[in-house]
């Protein structure tokens, strides 16, 4: 397994429609291996397969134990051409994004979905849903279509996330706006383009 390179907001993939899957080959099940290997290291809940620059329908989303055992390891689900086939509610949360990185706002969710997908194994499977979840599968497959949180966050709630020590959480929000953070994140693209 490897880690992969994580897409920023403003490189044209991420706005891209996903094509389907048509084979579950060795390839496909290598990516899924390095997509879990790059959120895991990365510390995020789930990821999308346009943000380690492959356009195909393919997310991973961890699913966090029920209760607080701290030992308890997280669920991965690794689904290929997921869809949700059904939604319930919607809930206020707030949401960030690796390919956002350190944005975070607070975003309207369904409370629950069932997702329909295919698994590694070619096995159909349908997955619920509630909370944590349900938001983090929503915002996965948002990804396959091109859809970015920042498209459906409320806009006065945008805030960086800035490491300070004087604060006992060690960090403080800095409130910013959609064109504030794309204007940022062209230049993060841009300095990366730099060193490569
Ligand atoms: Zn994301």
């Amino acid at each position: 397994m490897s880690v992969k390179r994580i897409t920023i907001c403003g490189e044209p993939i991420l706005r891209k429609k996903c094509r389907n899957v048509q084979n579950i080959d060795q390839e496909l099940i290598k990516l899924l291996d390095d997509m879990a290997e790059t959120m895991s290291k990365r510390s995020g809940i789930g990821l999308a397969a346009p943000q380690v620059d492959e356009d195909i329908r393919v997310i991973v989303a961890g699913e966090l134990p029920e209760g607080d055992e701290e030992e308890e390891e997280i669920t991965l689900h690794r689904l290929i051409n997921p869809r949700i086939i059904e939604q319930e509610g919607e809930v206020e949360g707030i949401e960030g994004c690796l390919s956002l990185p350190t944005l975070h706002g607070t975003v309207l969710r369904p409370g629950r979905v069932v997702v329909e997908a295919i698994t590694p194994d070619g096995d159909e499977v349908q997955i619920e849903g509630e909370g944590l979840l349900a938001r983090c599968l929503s915002h996965e497959i948002d990804h396959l279509n091109g859809t970015l949180f920042i498209d459906r966050v409320e806009e006065d709630s945008l805030a960086w996330m800035v490491p300070d020590e004087d604060e006992e959480s060690g960090y403080r929000w800095v409130a910013t706006t959609i064109e504030e953070a794309r204007a940022r994140f062209e230049k993060l693209i841009e300095k990366r383009r730099e060193n490569q």
